[in-house]
């Protein structure tokens, strides 16, 4: 019998993939060479220059200038999770805007904890009507707590935030927002829309590997947190323990082993962030998903999310009839080294999700996305016209990329 895992075993290398799923995204050379640099203590002064440097360069991406940061070490359900846990006590009312996957889980954590939970549910595949948060919070005196989702992974759907962190403020509760697929990928105005808790992660817009969730967290949400009548159960996730661990008090306390490599990750993916510039950046993912768009429609595809609110990284898409999910996907993957999403929780089965995100959003990607369609889909039993896909996302590309004339 052979055994894989066997020095000298036939076990394969790890296959170089386009990864065009809901992430974990593409990772740059440069990001993962800065992973290779040697090891340091968490205590160490050198290390506590580039834990100073990640919490300023999370600020320029959070777009925060009171806001405190700092990178959680697991990925982004344990920001969220750390937010939950750290802002609401048992009992605490928290009404929570569900309109995807993604907002059920916070229903769960919110539920765990012990909290009074208030979901306001919504269709999926749109967004969120503001009007419903309005006319539950007029009822109510006792909302410590505002939750909502800038991009629903699930649906593909970008949520407008302002409108809802506005009626938040209104009405004297905190407002926290998953910005896990959003961050790198679409603006994310924590000052501007007076945001009090925002969580992310790595492995989608920001061009990292899975590990980290960074996230921002206002004045207001500190002074709640301090002012608690007991401490959160979790004492790992307790982000009072992790700020005075990353500088947010004068006095750092060592709390946990940070994963110093993944930090490293973090600070490289930040810096190219930068440098290629956060407008730039938000462009080159709008033009790929319109291009992307072009393609799958002019092989007859439909996608879920009306034009207006679709999210640039991550296109839903449905599943013809008569074409089964998984063969399709399949075939991707070991013909062409392609991962691309299915569905979760209701759209599961009949809608896939295609990311493009972070380095994984380039025009190459796109056109080989499409050409392997052009010969997957008819394999599966939709005829498709061949060359129509890779033209009409190459006509976009044409449209809007300088030629050199
Ligand atoms: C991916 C995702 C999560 C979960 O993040 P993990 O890094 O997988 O823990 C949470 N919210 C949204 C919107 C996501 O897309």
């Amino acid at each position: 019998m052979t055994q894989s895992c066997v020095p000298g075993s036939k076990m394969p290398a790890v296959p170089s993939r386009i990864l065009l799923g809901p992430g974990p995204s593409n990772v740059s050379p440069r990001v993962l060479q800065a992973m290779m640099q040697p090891m340091i203590g968490y205590l160490d002064p050198d290390f506590m220059l580039i834990m100073d440097e990640v919490r300023e360069l999370l600020k320029a991406v959070f777009e925060t200038d009171d806001a405190n940061t700092l990178a959680i070490s697991g990925t982004g359900s344990a920001g969220m999770e750390a937010g939950l846990s750290s802002l609401l006590e048992p009992g605490d009312t928290v009404v929570m805007c569900i309109y995807g996957f993604f907002c059920e889980r916070m229903v769960e954590m919110a539920t765990r904890i012990g909290a009074n939970v208030v979901p306001i549910r919504a269709q999926w595949g749109r967004p969120f009507p503001e009007e419903k948060l309005e006319a539950e919070l007029r009822n109510r005196t006792d909302v410590k707590l505002v939750t909502a989702i800038h991009a629903e992974t699930s649906t593909g759907v970008r949520q407008p935030m302002s409108e809802l962190a506005r009626i938040a403020k209104d009405h004297d509760a905190l407002f926290m927002v998953d910005t896990v697929t959003s961050l790198g990928g679409n603006r994310v105005e924590f000052d501007e829309w007076d945001a009090d808790y925002a969580y992310s992660a790595t492995q989608k817009c920001l061009g990292c590997p899975p590990g980290l969730s960074p996230v921002a967290m206002s004045r207001r949400a500190i002074e709640a947190m301090r002012s608690r009548k007991q401490a959160p159960s979790s004492w790992y996730l307790d982000l009072a323990l992790l700020g005075n661990y990353w500088g947010w008090e004068e006095q750092r306390v060592y709390h946990h082993t940070a994963p110093v490599s993944m930090i490293l990750a973090l600070r490289q993916g930040l810096r190219d962030a930068l440098t290629e510039g956060l407008t730039n950046r938000f462009q080159r993912h709008t033009l790929n998903a319109k291009a992307l768009a072009a393609g799958l429609e002019a092989l007859g595809l439909e996608c879920v999310v009306p034009e207006d609110h679709r999210l640039a990284q991550i296109t839903v898409v449905s599943i013809p009839d008569g074409v089964d999910d998984i063969p399709v996907r399949q075939r991707l993957l070991r013909g062409y080294g392609i991962e691309i999403g299915g569905g979760l929780g209701e759209l599961a089965g009949n809608v896939w999700r295609v990311g493009l995100m972070g380095e994984s959003s380039k025009a190459e990607y796109v056109l080989a996305l499409l050409s392997a369609l052009e010969n997957v889909l008819p394999k599966e039993g939709y005829e498709v016209a061949r060359g129509s896909g890779v033209a009409a996302a190459s006509a976009q590309f044409g449209a809007a990329i300088p030629q050199g004339d």
